[in-house]
């Protein structure tokens, strides 16, 4: 059945398990996502054990939980899968996952470790208003054990550092640079990781839109909801979809579209908030969202994107997120960065394994890293042959990437920024 939330037969238990056996079956007739992530992997295990035989009615209830439990929603399947509605068999992988989860929350409660994971706005808040404090305490040792024991959040998981002043009080403090509104007009969803965390991604967007000729501006707006969803708090992700719907669609309507710098949260704003709310608002919202570098190769397209840069990027590295790739919009990014001279761009397709909060959690922990290996090896051997910079649109595979490398990985509108002479290296 269709991700129908308000359809009672949605969240009954024994209807849910007939779904999951009917696309199993038909999962292990195909077989095509073999080694795409470790929910596969453990459920072809699971159906070639001598006692279920290929058999996917003979799966047992803890079978169906642990696959469930492993899917971190990098939507790849998705785009992997020829029997994806309108095909008759409708298979849409991902989403009877959640839907999967979403039933046992609905039966069992929001995790604590959950609960703590979705208020990515609420710690913000706390987070940059004490920001030297809490960057100490998300180092320090006992701290970290303490939250581990307490919030199932990994004590070695490296955590966003909270910048001192957010993202929106710089944007509030700025005045509007006349005649950017020639190009177009844009409403920026500037993402919680950017406003608490990497504010320096969205100082750069403003500067590269406005120097484009985009008038910008930043509406009241909560987390996407993505961590509520991952831990399967459908209302929670719902009550931010509406709100955020409420705020950007007043200005789509007065002919704005909608930016976004972060792939986890356009994807949502796109592809799932249709979904969770159903309705025509959330749909035009979607209709008219654009990843940021999906807009500025649009501008492009039309022949409005200014290149005259003053300066090159060299060698980069660039990781292409899961989320970004589950957009079906090609390579923006990449091609974006190679609108710059003396650059040359080293395309990397593989998954970082966090994926909203997933990897963050204490008992996932282990197999994110070692999902996560081959990126990092392909970065480092990019790395020890030259590539000054690491990229990647993902603020989360950049945890990953800082945690392997030592190396912070930037937004490609930072290097943009730079190559204009915006932003200083
Ligand atoms: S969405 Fe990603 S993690 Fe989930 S089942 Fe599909 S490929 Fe695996
Ligand atoms: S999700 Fe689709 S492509 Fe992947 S194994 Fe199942 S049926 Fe095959
Ligand atoms: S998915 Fe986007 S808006 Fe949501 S927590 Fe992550 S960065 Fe923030």
């Amino acid at each position: 059945m269709p991700f129908e939330l308000n359809s009672p037969s949605f969240w009954e238990e024994p209807e849910v398990e007939t779904e999951l056996k009917r696309v199993f079956d038909i999962c292990n007739g195909c077989r095509r996502c073999y080694s795409l992530c470790p929910s596969f992997t453990d459920l072809f295990a699971r159906l070639d054990r001598d006692n279920v035989d290929g058999e996917a009615e003979k799966l047992v209830p803890e079978d169906l939980r642990r696959v469930t439990d492993l899917c971190y929603q990098c939507k790849l399947c998705f785009n992997h899968c020829p029997y994806t509605p309108p095909h008759r068999w409708d298979v849409d992988f991902p989403r009877l996952m959640l839907r999967s989860k979403a039933v046992q929350v609905k039966r069992d409660g929001v995790s604590l470790q959950d609960r703590i994971l979705g208020q990515v706005d609420w710690m913000g808040r706390i987070g940059t208003f004490l920001a030297p404090i809490a960057n100490w305490a998300t180092t320090n040792r006992l701290n970290r054990w303490v939250m581990e024991k307490l919030f199932g959040i990994h004590r070695d998981r490296i955590l966003p550092k909270y910048a001192s002043e957010t993202f929106r009080s710089w944007f509030g403090k700025q005045r509007r640079k006349p005649g950017a509104e020639s190009a177009g007009r844009v409403a920026l969803f500037y993402t919680c990781t950017v406003n608490y965390n990497e504010p320096e991604t969205g100082r750069a967007c403003v500067k590269v839109l406005e120097k484009n000729g985009i008038d910008v501006a930043c509406p009241e707006q909560r987390c996407c909801g993505m961590p509520f969803l991952d831990g399967g708090d459908v209302e929670g992700a719902r009550k931010n979809a509406r709100a955020n719907v409420d705020s950007l669609h007043a200005l789509v309507k007065q002919g704005r579209d909608v930016v976004v710098p972060g792939p986890t949260c356009s994807y949502m704003l796109k592809q799932e908030y249709p979904h969770l709310l159903n309705n025509a608002a959330a749909r035009e919202v979607a209709a008219r969202t654009f990843d940021i570098c999906e807009y500025l190769m649009a501008l492009h397209g039309q022949g409005k994107l200014d290149t005259r840069f003053v300066k090159g990027a060299g060698e980069i590295a660039y990781q292409m997120p899961c989320h970004l790739r589950a957009q079906n919009i090609g390579y923006k990014s990449r091609d974006l960065l190679q609108l710059i001279p003396d650059t040359r761009v080293r395309l990397i397709e593989k998954c970082a394994a966090i994926d909203g909060t997933w990897g963050l959690k204490r008992q996932y922990y282990d197999l994110s890293r070692k999902v996560a290996a081959p990126l990092i090896n392909e970065l480092r051997e990019i790395r020890e042959s030259g590539a000054e910079l690491t990229v990647s649109d993902c603020p989360l595979a950049g945890l990953e990437i800082e945690q392997d490398l030592k190396r912070k990985a930037l937004h490609p509108i930072r290097i943009l920024a730079r190559a204009y002479g915006l932003e200083a290296e």
